[in-house]
């Protein structure tokens, strides 16, 4: 490999490798959460002089803070630096569709405020975009925070969505949404950047950060229709065009029931939060929620837990038919609102099992995912940050 180092210095601007600097000095603080100087000195390799000119500069920004003194021996004890998690926020956007879950977090993660509204089916685009315009102007009135202090929206969609235009491109329970630039709008009126992602990829963001040692990840959300955020190596691996992962409709029974999309047999027109609803409605011609079929199965109503059974099987197909894809064994499912006891649960464990064990020595662990409904939309608000502090990529030309 030859390194050009004219190629390379053009290409590695002062301004990327100032920032590159700066992300590691944050990386540092992040991770040790109180740190001194020379700790962020050897951790980073940077002369003292860059130490302490990003360190004045992520003050002034507020983005950093002197948190106390560090024990110490001999001399003067060395000021301690930790992220300012207060100075700013991110806001999360989780649409599900109908139901919309919208999260205020500050930098560390946690949820300042959130709330949760419907939008019918049909609405307007401009109905949509005024709503969600509205709940998060709510939102901030009531944490009385100002639009600068706002690093940006990340926006979950149920939909196919194309991450390179930032917008949505088939959105099949919120149809006005297709293709309708609602970034660039909500950008325009709310003078916040925002940043469109597949509704799944950001849950799974969210449900990664929970869980500690977890290097691969699949994580499952069962919600309206089913998605799938793909964790390797630490990162959401979000394909190409940002939708790695669109297993709701994966072709589970080419007979089966039909789906919205206008196939055949899709994995949520089998197993999703819809699908138990409009079986159990079917099978005994009465309209219960979600949640109702999941309680009646509790207390063993017959057509109820037949259900879930049923779903569960072809849940647990689904989700085999991923493991043997990609081999990560490790999966969460997130939003389902049962507990591991629940038939619906045990039946998609079972039924994963039975399609695995046979192929791989490994057993496949699946549990239920950790975030409450209040934090659904809080992988939007992570996203947000982890994007601001992202390292930028150095060019090294081969
Ligand atoms: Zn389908």
């Amino acid at each position: 490999m030859r390194y050009d180092k004219q190629g390379a210095k053009k290409a590695n601007t002062t301004r990327i490798v100032k920032k590159a600097n700066s992300y590691l000095v944050v990386e540092t603080i992040k991770n040790y959460e109180y740190v001194t100087m020379e700790s962020i000195i050897s951790n980073t390799g940077l002369s003292r002089p860059t130490v302490l000119k990003i360190l004045k500069e992520l003050t002034e920004k507020q983005l950093v803070k002197k948190a106390g003194f560090a024990e110490s021996d001999v001399g003067r004890a060395p000021v301690l630096y930790a992220l300012n998690t207060e100075a700013y926020v991110a806001i999360g956007v989780d649409i599900d569709g109908p139901p919309v879950y919208l999260a205020v977090s500050d930098l560390s993660g946690k949820v300042l405020v959130s709330s949760k509204f419907e939008l019918a089916i049909d609405s307007t685009i401009e109905v949509i975009q005024d709503t969600i315009e509205l709940y998060i102007k709510k939102a901030l009135t009531e944490l009385n925070i100002n639009r600068d202090k706002v690093l940006g929206i990340g926006l979950g969609l149920p939909a196919s969505v194309d991450i390179n235009s930032n917008c949505a491109l088939n959105v099949s329970r919120l149809q006005a949404l297709s293709n309708a630039p609602i970034a660039k709008y909500l950008e325009e009126k709310l003078n916040i950047p925002v940043l469109v992602r597949n509704d799944a990829h950001l849950i799974g963001i969210a449900e990664k950060k929970r869980l500690e040692n977890t290097e691969e990840l699949l994580c499952v959300v069962h919600r309206t229709g089913i998605g799938l955020a793909i964790i390797m190596e630490n990162k959401s691996y979000e394909g190409s065009t940002g939708n790695s992962g669109f297993i709701g409709h994966m072709t589970i029974d080419c007979q089966g029931r039909a789906c919205a999309c206008g196939f055949k047999g899709c994995l949520e027109a089998l197993a999703s939060k819809r699908a138990i609803k409009e079986i159990y409605c079917e099978r005994t011609g009465k309209r219960l929620g979600y949640r109702q079929v999941l309680k009646l199965a509790e207390e063993n109503d017959k057509v109820a837990v037949e259900i879930c059974e049923e779903a569960g099987y072809y849940l647990g197909i689904g989700i085999a038919n991923v493991v043997k894809t990609l081999d990560i064994h490790n999966i969460v499912i997130s939003d389902i609102r049962c507990n591991e006891r629940h038939v619906f649960f045990k039946s998609i464990k079972k039924s994963l099992r039975e399609h695995t064990d046979t192929f791989f020595k490994k057993t496949v662990k699946l549990y239920v995912g950790g975030l409450q409904e209040s934090e659904l939309a809080l992988g939007g608000c992570n996203f947000v940050i982890d994007n601001f502090f992202v390292s930028p990529k150095l060019i090294l030309k081969a």
